[in-house]
């Protein structure tokens, strides 16, 4: 890449194996090997451009790294011992210094991290909101998008990225209340913590339920606005929000999409006529989907479906029996008082007796990470059958 140019380091540096390099929003002193320094500032430009796309303010104060493959290389004294402590532990920390010049504050923040492009990605962001903003909020939200541009490595990829074993992690638990996760002030520091805080911050920024009044709540927190909480924002939403993080966590894999599987709370559902049919048009491409149809406990429904759909962009296109794996058929849920039964497999002719009041939502069977390259829809008409 062009823009990136590499200088000589101070003579104390450069003896010792340490180099300067620079991009246009970067200087980076590392002993890492030329090669991988260019890479690095090259994705930390890319995420930079992403993070304050989001925030809408483009980055105005250069932000320095120090990132360190062997502590050997760096002469004693020159990293803070907090630096070399996180170092050590395999992580990283960003140290921000504050002063007033004149009217103005003015802050000054600089990156430690190991020679790891994801931890140095995760100071970054901690570095230009410090400096961009003067904080970087509340630590759940700090820590949670910070660890979001950890995993950001494409302009407009909004599916989840993350590694193997936060993932494992997030399915296998029962959710903490929002209220919990989000108290101010929280600093039991875990991976897990941080794993739940980016599970949240990554389903709100993402879901267009809630995207916009999100940042809107993430300006007030780094303004530092007094009030501003997750709670004075989103508290008449939470059992929503509490219920679509329950859904993402467990269904939480590489690939998925929370945009595409948004939970629908504005479609009105109504209770069946008997011996009316209702058809519902169902995409291949989406999460669960609204029918509009208020089932009830103990009748019984026929769905009949018609049309196709493909799993993948080269797939042959199936029916709503999907292929002989299963994958393509045509499932059902029910959701009552924010809790969801179990999935149904349905596909081009069912019967099913419901065993609780509820909401029916359909959906087409596909892995949760796989539903971005879906295309079509299938048609399913539903019948309420005499007693
Ligand atoms: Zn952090």
């Amino acid at each position: 890449m062009g823009l990136l140019v590499t200088l000589p380091g101070g003579p104390r540096l450069e003896a010792a194996g340490v180099v300067t390099h620079r991009s246009k929003n970067f200087i980076l002193h590392t002993d890492d090997g030329p090669d991988r320094a260019k890479k690095l500032l090259e994705q930390l430009e890319r995420m930079l451009g992403i993070v304050s796309t989001y925030w809408r303010r483009p980055n105005r104060h250069v932000i320095e790294c120090c990132v360190v493959k062997d502590l050997e290389n760096w002469p004693g004294g020159k990293l803070p011992p907090l630096a070399v402590k996180k170092i050590r532990s395999g992580s990283g920390v960003t140290i921000t210094v504050k002063r007033m010049q004149g009217n103005a504050f003015f802050a000054k923040s600089i990156v430690y991290a190991v020679a790891d492009t994801a931890t140095t990605q995760h100071e970054a962001v901690h570095a230009y909101c410090h400096q961009m903003f003067g904080s970087s909020g509340p630590v759940w939200y700090s820590e949670g998008m910070a660890e979001m541009g950890r995993y950001w490595a494409n302009d407009g990829d909004r599916s989840v990225q993350a590694d193997r074993g936060p993932i494992r992690y997030l399915r296998s638990i029962k959710p903490p209340p929002l209220k919990t996760l989000t108290r101010t002030g929280e600093t039991s520091d875990g991976w897990q913590q941080y794993a739940q805080r980016w599970a949240l911050c990554h389903l709100l920024a993402n879901n267009p339920n809630y995207g916009q009044r999100f940042r809107t709540l993430g300006f007030s927190l780094l303004g530092q606005r007094p009030g501003a909480s997750y709670l004075a924002f989103f508290g008449t939403m939470n059992r929503e929000i509490e219920f679509e993080y329950k859904v993402f966590l467990r269904n939480l894999e590489n690939g998925y999409r929370v945009d595409l599987c948004h939970w629908d709370w504005k479609s009105r559902f109504r209770r069946h006529r008997e011996g009316r049919t209702v058809k519902v048009k169902i995409e291949a491409g989406r999460g669960w989907q609204a029918s509009r149809i208020a089932v009830q406990a103990d009748r019984t429904y026929k769905v009949t479906a018609t049309g196709q759909w493909q799993t993948e962009a080269d797939a042959e296109p199936v029916d709503a029996d999907g292929d002989g794996k299963g994958v393509g058929r045509l499932q059902a849920v029910i959701w009552s008082d924010y809790q969801l039964t179990r999935a149904v497999e349905l596909g081009t002719e069912a019967t099913f007796k419901p065993d609780r009041d509820g909401k029916l939502f359909f959906r087409c069977g596909d892995a949760w990470g796989r539903l971005h390259d879906n295309t079509g829809r299938i048609t399913a008409s539903v019948k309420l059958e005499p007693r």
